[in-house]
């Protein structure tokens, strides 16, 4: 390296240096980090310069009890001194507590099983794996090789979990696809015609969080299931959004009040430590088998320890009430912002999509990150909010505020035909 080279290097360094080690020393599977945050505190965050942000993304949906918790601290630094990991050769007190844990509130009754990962993908991967010993005879014949999945749902980013992602754009640079899942349109019309006996299991997620907050059809769940169990398979729902109280029940399907084959669960679960989970119903938890499957990682004492101190804080603190009182606040203070933007909002308790009349999400997300807030764009049309399930009253007003400040700002900037004349040639 010269003595010229050296130098720019230096002097880009002092301009920017954590945008150009990120553009150096990352692979580039996503666009330029927007923030380097060095230290978050409940709903808050603070970048290198020391400016302060309001969360409502929580690392999409997954800080749920707010940033640094004191429970989720301790629970850290306790079993991160007491025992991390041991493989899954053998069991820890907490992986067992965790699994009797998600069984309770999952509701399976005695018969649920637990399977650990690392990630949703990981869930959703034993999920598929799942689906295909379902389809299999006793003798092992393959008797059925179809799973249905819907048309813009998202399950992960594995090669299994992407075969079961209907986003064609995201499979394509992947392409041969793992074989035999179909994508539907979201009705229930469709699963009635498209269901047969050689379907091994249905994947859905109550409500399509990537694709922008996308509730399901009034009923589908419940005609899912009914659907399902006539031609014996399994029904999968993918709570890995959704879960972890996030719409105001521990699990979205519950609102349905059905009873699933298995659930798959991640994100909001660990509050940042990394944890995925299949938990199955009933007879679906007998298909595995010694030697289907496994993760070295998968159930370390650490992460299940986390998990459970999250969980207990979650049912201790009421956080699932707390879901969706906030959940209506911001739904109101939303409704009360008097921008042509703003088309409606979506969702459940604290996972809300902002429907915005003009393909401007990105540079809302812009715009709220210049007044201290991150948000989301889920889509081009649709601004994404998955805040820590802690926000109170304080959080919620000073959302309304930035949020509505940051939609002025993008309607003044990027929509000038909607000013006034006067004000232009002022
Ligand atoms: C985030 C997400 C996944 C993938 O989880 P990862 O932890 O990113 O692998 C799968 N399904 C849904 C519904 C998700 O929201």
């Amino acid at each position: 390296m010269t003595s010229a080279d050296t130098q720019s290097v230096s002097e880009t360094a002092a301009v920017s240096p954590w945008q150009d080690d990120a553009a150096r020393d990352l692979t580039r599977n996503v666009g330029d980090r927007m923030a380097l945050f060095v230290r978050g505190e409940g709903a808050y965050l603070w970048d290198a310069e020391g400016r302060r942000y309001l969360d409502f993304l929580a690392g999409i949906a997954v800080v749920s009890l707010g940033h640094a918790h004191p429970v989720f601290v301790e629970a850290v630094s306790r079993q991160a001194a007491t025992l991390a990991h041991v493989s899954n050769y053998f069991a820890t007190p907490s992986q067992l507590a965790l699994a009797a844990t998600l069984k309770r509130l999952a509701g399976t009754g005695p018969s649920g099983r637990v399977y650990f990962g690392n990630s949703g993908a990981e869930a959703n991967e034993a999920a598929f794996k799942l689906a295909r010993l379902h389809g299999r005879s006793a003798d092992g014949t393959v008797v059925r090789p179809r799973i249905l999945a819907l048309k813009d749902a998202f399950h992960g980013r594995t090669m299994g979990t992407l075969a079961l992602t209907g986003k064609p754009y995201m499979q394509e640079p992947f392409l041969p696809m793992t074989p035999g899942v179909e994508f539907l349109d979201s009705t229930i019309e469709a699963l009635e015609e498209a269901m047969d006996d050689r379907v091994a299991a249905l994947f859905v997620e109550p409500i399509k969080g990537e694709a922008g907050v996308v509730a399901l059809p009034e009923g589908y769940l419940e005609a899912a299931r009914e659907i399902t169990a006539r031609h014996g398979a399994l029904l999968i729902v993918d709570e890995i959004q959704t879960g972890a109280g996030r719409t105001g029940a521990w699990f979205g399907f519950q609102h349905a009040g059905i009873t699933p084959d298995a659930i798959t669960v991640a994100k909001g679960i660990g509050s940042g430590f990394p944890i995925g989970a299949l938990i199955t119903f009933g007879a679906a938890g007998d298909l595995f088998y010694p030697g289907t499957h496994g993760s070295t990682f998968g159930g370390n004492a650490l992460g299940t320890a986390v998990a459970s101190a999250v969980l207990g804080e979650i049912e201790r603190a009421d956080l699932l009430t707390n879901a969706t009182v906030q959940g209506d606040r911001v739904r109101a203070a939303i409704a009360a912002i008097d921008s042509p933007l703003v088309a409606g909002t979506r969702g459940q308790g604290l996972l809300i999509g902002v429907a915005l009349h003009e393909p401007v999400a990105g540079a809302v997300v812009a715009a709220a990150q210049q007044h201290g807030l991150i948000v989301n764009a889920a889509n081009d049309r649709t601004i994404r909010l998955a805040p820590p399930l802690v926000i109170g009253d304080v959080e919620v007003d000073e959302f309304a505020d930035l949020f509505s400040r940051a939609l002025g700002a993008v309607h003044d900037a990027l929509l000038p035909d909607d000013t006034d004349p006067s004000e232009v040639s002022a």
